[in-house]
């Protein structure tokens, strides 16, 4: 699909900060003391009306002013087509300049080492979604290597491990991520299968966006809160316990992914924006003619 005249509306925000369990149970970055509400936006885009964004500004403790784009994806995902808005909100990012993405969500225990509440920062995924053919360039390769920006990540397991100490539960900053289409629930044959496979906890976050976001260049890092077990991993898991735990617990999500967009350098010192090759001129040209 060929690329249009950027969003003239896109305001200029360096950061993102996409939303899931946490910010969608109370845990939202607009009432925090340190941010500002600067506006709202739903740009158009060549892949239909983005989602809204919220277009905030966060002081940090040294002073500096970060503005950042925060949406609400997990809350979105439940009432949008996936692929329109996954699309639109990642070519709006990229018109809007953002570098930097702090990502949180819940997700399901598939081993017997992590429990209920327990906080993970995944160092590495295996996704079984339907990946999305036709992406922002098509032709572009993604190289997959650290698909988690470590930078991020040691900022996230630092502000993690604050909040572990207060709520008497654990992190971990290793973790596979299982990324699944849903919306159902996985057998406990699939469950045991999964771990096999080498993964730790599962959910239907995160794909396609870790490679969207390497697709625009930009850093992208998850912190997840466990909230269950995985069929089979235990006898059995109640969903009073999941509400529980969503309800008392997740919307502490909210504010370490805040605090981590805080406590990032000013400037990126990693490798991620380098791992996106673009195609060759001639096979761009090829495409844009098909
Ligand atoms: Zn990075």
């Amino acid at each position: 699909m060929p690329r249009r005249a950027a969003g003239a509306a896109l305001p200029r925000a360096g950061h993102a900060l996409l939303g899931g369990s946490g910010t969608d149970a109370g845990g939202s970055p607009t009432a925090d003391p340190r941010v500002r509400r600067l506006g709202r936006v739903t740009p158009d885009t060549p892949f239909g009306q983005s989602p809204e964004m919220e277009h905030l500004l966060l002081t940090t403790e040294s002073g500096e002013e970060r503005p950042f784009l925060f949406i609400r994806l997990h809350a979105l995902l439940q009432l949008r087509d996936r692929r329109q808005t996954v699309l639109s909100l990642f070519w709006a990012l990229e018109r809007a300049g953002v570098e930097r993405i702090v990502a949180e969500s819940g997700a399901g225990s598939i081993t017997q080492h992590f429990h209920p509440r327990d906080l993970v920062v995944p160092h590495d995924f295996i996704d079984l979604t339907a990946q999305m053919g036709g992406h922002l360039s098509p032709g572009a390769v993604l190289v997959m290597r650290e698909p988690f920006c470590p930078d991020i990540r040691e900022v996230l397991f630092h502000r993690a491990r604050r909040f572990a100490a207060e709520k008497a539960t654990r992190v971990f900053n290793r973790a596979v991520f299982v990324a699944v289409e849903g919306p159902r629930y996985e057998t406990a044959a699939e469950v045991a299968a999964l771990a096999r496979l080498g993964g730790d906890v599962i959910g239907q976050a995160l794909a396609p966006e870790v490679y969207l976001a390497r697709e625009i260049g930009a850093c992208y890092a998850v912190v997840q809160m466990v909230l269950n077990y995985a069929e089979g991993v235990r006898p059995e898991w109640d969903f009073e316990l999941l509400r529980a735990i969503v309800r008392e617990g997740a919307e502490e999500l909210g504010p370490v992914a805040l605090d981590a967009l805080e406590a990032l350098p000013s400037e990126r010192g990693c490798r991620c924006g380098s791992y996106r090759q673009l195609p060759h001129p001639a096979e761009a040209a090829v495409t844009d003619t098909a």
